[in-house]
């Protein structure tokens, strides 16, 4: 079956404020390389500092919750250092880590919440979740962050318990909210009898964004955007498949400065890097 996630919708289509830097061939390099007969064609996909900084920041916290007494031991954060293996990374990701580690242990804020789930964020993918929308029925793959419980004073007297997914960030770039979108669209199906909520918390700032909900006509009309995605997802990568001629007109390139951070710019030919 057709298969959607946030990572498919945005190799599709950027971000606002992202169009200048959005090229649809490095999606065709990422999903083609399995039908690829030629290994040598192989990309390893390589972390950037921002990327490396957000994994180790959510393994930090994964790692205080496992071991809570960590939270309140004095060398707490270097403990949970030697677990990431921190000083093994380059200065600058040591030390953003580590300031965020600081931060996390003076202010665990997550401690007081209902936590239902807190991934590492180096776990399988999760199983998909069937989504039907009238004819259209695809798989949609969500990964979270964590997940925490909550009844929110208003819902007492009706017994609504509320599920709020959340997910981790770092830097100082805005979230995409189309990420939000999908946590509730896959949030409706997996906690049907919980009102479900998104946010972002920041980890590096330590900020928290509003609390982000849709409406049953918002959900379909996600649900409705996805399907769209990973039909002609599909249609493109059997395309290529059968003429394998086609992957520029299929994909096509977006050269720019962004060519310098690209995973495929060694193999691309429109390298602008
Ligand atoms: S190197 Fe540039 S043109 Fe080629 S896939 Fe990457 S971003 Fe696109």
């Amino acid at each position: 079956m057709e298969f959607a996630s946030y990572h498919l919708w945005s190799q599709f289509e950027p971000a606002l404020g992202w169009e200048d830097t959005h090229c649809q061939m490095q999606r065709g390099w990422r999903w083609t390389q399995t039908a690829r007969s030629d290994d040598s064609h192989s990309v390893p996909f390589t972390e950037t500092i921002w990327q490396k900084v957000g994994k180790l920041a959510q393994q930090g916290v994964y790692e205080f919750h496992r071991d809570p007494l960590l939270l309140k031991h004095p060398r707490g954060c270097e403990r949970v250092a030697d677990r990431l293996y921190l000083y093994y990374e380059v200065a600058v990701v040591r030390d953003r880590v580590m300031q965020i580690l600081r931060q996390y242990q003076a202010d665990p804020w997550l401690r007081d919440r209902q936590i239902v789930l807190l991934n590492r964020g180096d776990e399988p993918i999760p199983p998909p979740i069937e989504v039907c929308i009238n004819e259209d029925n695809f798989y949609l793959y969500a990964a979270f962050d964590c997940i925490v419980r909550s009844v929110e004073r208003e819902f007492v007297a009706q017994n609504r318990q509320q599920i709020e997914i959340i997910d981790f960030k770092t830097g100082i770039a805005d979230p995409d909210l189309r990420q939000a979108d999908v946590y509730l669209l896959a949030g409706k199906y997996l906690y049907p009898d919980f009102d479900v909520v998104a946010s972002f918390y920041n980890l590096e700032t330590m900020t928290s964004s509003e609390l982000i909900t849709a409406t049953p006509e918002r959900l379909d009309d996600i649900a409705h955007k996805l399907a769209t995605i990973a039909k002609l997802h599909q249609q493109q990568l059997q395309a290529y498949q059968l003429d394998p001629t086609s992957f520029d007109r299929l994909f096509p390139p977006h050269p720019g400065t962004h060519c310098r951070a690209c995973n495929f710019n060694y193999h691309c030919t429109y390298s602008a890097a």
